[in-house]
């Protein structure tokens, strides 16, 4: 393997999917629903497929789909942006951060990340050369430590990572810390990548775009997809809206990483972008009802469960049980209770620093939130 990406390994959803299988465990792990996303968006797929929209789409994507994301993001922000110089489609939001940093980032560019962090930024970090600084958001609310943010911004700082809501915490950016962030990126002339896919599922607090800051627009790219908000995490539609000076390096990159996606998906997703609002809400009230069992379970299972505000993710602090580390314990949880969770410490640059926390996602059934939640008083 090339030495860019010697020191990851299969990633850790891969790795705690496969081990779930093996010991028939419950996988309350990776961050995939056991239920289908909606029928109108299936058949509008369907149709798409038997209308012939089966060739290479535009690159930036389909028509209708650019002017649905841009449609959407117009509702959610106010901004209004053109579809088709300022949206590009891409395979997934994992597919967004990567056209985004190999399309924006120079070799030896400095990029601030907030652990703990997914796993693709790391990684894509690296294969863009860039020199990752990262700033740890601690327990029990994971606030950004300002002072420390101030003394990591460097004249060589090019961009800062953010991801609100945020996985793995559930934690959402509060105004007061994005105003902060936008005011330090302003003087120090710093771009922001922000990931907001978890944007549909805020419970606790409303969601706020970065880009739609005063000032801010000009030097974000904001990245988003269908997966988590439709329940259709396969079929990884995803997009990155950004003004055209930065765009365009997103597009380059978009242009040799993929070329396009999946023309019937896309034109399936532009359908589903045009749900009602009355989706959106149900979507949020089946989550919170999900989030009670798990939250629930959890705390009556002996954890110390932090706050979620956002997401389908929470997480826990699992010392209370005694184990030395979160590999440790998430091994015992899949081989004698049979429950997987999703060790912290592989989302951070320090593994130590992540070595009493595990995440668990309630993005399942009810039942078989409430068989986990069983397993877990009985047999912890
Ligand atoms: N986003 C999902 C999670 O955090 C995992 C996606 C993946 O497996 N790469 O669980």
């Amino acid at each position: 393997v090339a030495k860019r990406l010697e020191k990851f390994k299969t990633t850790i959803f891969t790795q705690m999917s496969t081990l779930a299988l093996k010991h028939g465990a419950i996988n309350l792990g990776q961050g995939f629903p056991n239920f289908d996303g909606p029928d109108f968006v299936k058949e509008a797929a369907i149709q798409a497929i038997r209308e012939g929209k089966n060739q290479y789409a535009r690159g930036f994507g389909v028509p209708d789909l650019n002017s649905a994301i841009a449609t959407r993001f117009r509702k959610d922000t106010g901004l209004e942006v053109d579809p088709e110089k300022e949206v590009t489609v891409t395979s997934g939001c994992t597919e967004a951060i990567a056209a985004t940093i190999l399309g924006l980032i120079n070799p030896g560019d400095e990029v601030i990340l907030f652990a703990p962090f997914y796993d693709s930024y790391e990684a894509t970090l690296s294969m863009a050369g860039a020199k990752i600084k990262c700033i740890t958001l601690r327990p029990p609310d994971f606030s950004v430590p300002i002072d420390e943010l101030k003394s990591t911004i460097t004249k060589n700082t090019r961009a800062i990572m953010i991801n609100t809501p945020h996985n793995p915490t559930g934690k959402m950016f509060t105004r007061e810390e994005l105003e902060t962030i936008a005011t330090l990126c302003q003087e120090n002339d710093v771009l922001v990548f922000t990931d907001e896919v978890y944007d549909k599922l805020a419970f606790e607090a409303d969601h706020i775009s970065m880009a739609s800051l005063p000032g801010m627009y000009e030097r974000t790219v904001t990245m988003n997809s269908l997966g988590k908000t439709f329940s259709l995490t396969g079929w990884k539609i995803g997009w990155a809206i950004a003004p055209v000076h930065l765009t365009w390096g997103v597009r380059q990159a978009h242009s040799f990483l993929t070329f396009a996606t999946s023309t019937p998906m896309q034109w399936a997703a532009s359908v589903a972008l045009r749900a009602p609002e009355t989706y959106y809400e149900e979507l949020k009230s089946d989550y919170m009802a999900k989030k009670e069992i798990l939250v629930d379970g959890l705390k009556a299972a002996g954890f110390v469960v932090y706050p979620s505000s956002g997401t389908y993710f929470i997480i826990v602090d699992h010392t209370p049980f005694g184990f030395e580390n979160d590999v440790a314990f998430c091994e015992y949880l899949i081989q004698e209770v049979g429950v997987v969770a999703i060790p912290t410490s592989v989302f951070y640059l320090n593994p130590e620093e992540g070595k009493n926390l595990v995440r668990f996602t309630f993005c399942k059934d009810e039942g078989t939130l409430r068989a986990a939640v069983q397993r877990m008083k009985e047999r912890l």
